[in-house]
């Protein structure tokens, strides 16, 4: 009987294994965020499959090609480039989301944005949302997806933007209901569009802040950060003409960073919302204003 070996790889082969080891302490020492779970899902997007399917083939060599392309996304996620946008997708409130350089990528903190609308319409309403400052289209998307009876207006300075948000929109399927516009803020709007909620996720961050962002955030467009000089300036414009685009009883929801709570709730008070908050996030930080337009009479 012949001696036969099963058809292992030699030991210096670069299976899924070595290189996941192996990239996991590279990303480690150039200060990488969860340099594992980054090597995985890297390796993953190059391999076209998912995370579990790694462990399921640990042993598997990789091929030249699918090495030579690996190599290529750790060399830009080293330089700082954010794994969002080497997979070119992120997952925000359980959806998948295309997103480039052209789009701010989804934080996990703006699925709070989106609650805090959804918690004050019916699943079944057939109400009208605004998104500003739309970027993916994240906000706006999960929107007309989790209300499937509402019609859902966007608008977002970017032109570019505005064409990542539609092919978001077209692919899960709620492009019929999701109108996105490109404009200044309420511009783009027809005169007598007037919506039962308002969200917004502007730019907020201080201007002398943004040399100091994390080499990531950097990455990212400038015109979805930058909040002026001291982060309000897109906001305080939002709040002024918010009113007059809510139903009576309408509610306006902005996302904030921490310190601006305060700040944002004067700014809704005077322009005449009631029942103002500041709500936290997961980190116990400012992180949104909600407030209601008042009832007619
Ligand atoms: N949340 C983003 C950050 O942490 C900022 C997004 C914004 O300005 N709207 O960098």
């Amino acid at each position: 009987m012949r001696d036969e070996q099963p058809a292992a790889a030699p030991a210096d082969a670069w299976t899924i294994r070595r290189v996941l080891g192996w990239t996991a302490q590279h990303f480690e020492k150039k200060q990488i965020d969860s340099p594992r779970l980054t090597a995985e899902v890297l390796l993953a997007h190059v391999l076209g499959c998912d995370r579990i399917r790694l462990y399921v083939d640990l042993d598997r060599p990789l091929s030249k090609q699918e090495l030579a392309a690996y190599r290529g996304l750790i060399e830009r996620r080293v330089q700082g480039e954010p794994t969002a946008y080497l997979t070119g997708t992120r997952d925000f409130y359980g959806r998948a989301f295309r997103v480039d350089a052209r789009v701010l990528i989804p934080r996990p903190e703006t699925e709070l944005l989106v609650e805090a609308i959804l918690r004050h319409i019916p699943k079944d309403a057939p109400a009208r949302l605004l998104d500003l400052c739309s970027g993916s289209g994240c906000v706006a998307v999960t929107f007309a997806a989790e209300r499937p009876q509402a019609s859902v207006w966007a608008t977002d300075l970017s032109g570019d933007a505005c064409a990542v948000a539609r092919e978001n929109a077209e692919a899960l399927g709620v492009g019929a209901r999701v109108t996105i516009r490109t404009g200044d803020l309420f511009e783009p709007l027809p005169p007598d569009a007037r919506f039962d909620a308002i969200a917004a996720n502007p730019p907020y961050i201080p201007s002398a802040e943004i040399p100091g962002l994390m080499i990531e955030v950097r990455k990212e467009p400038l015109l979805a950060l930058d909040g002026g000089e001291d982060g309000l300036r897109v906001i305080r414009r939002i709040v002024a003409g918010a009113r007059d685009r809510l139903k009576p009883g309408g509610v306006l929801a902005i996302e904030i960073t921490e310190h601006q709570g305060e700040a944002v709730a004067q700014l809704f008070g005077a322009a005449g919302f009631e029942a103002v908050r500041v709500e936290k996030d997961l980190a116990r930080l400012d992180r949104l204003v909600v407030g209601t337009a008042p009832q007619a009479g």
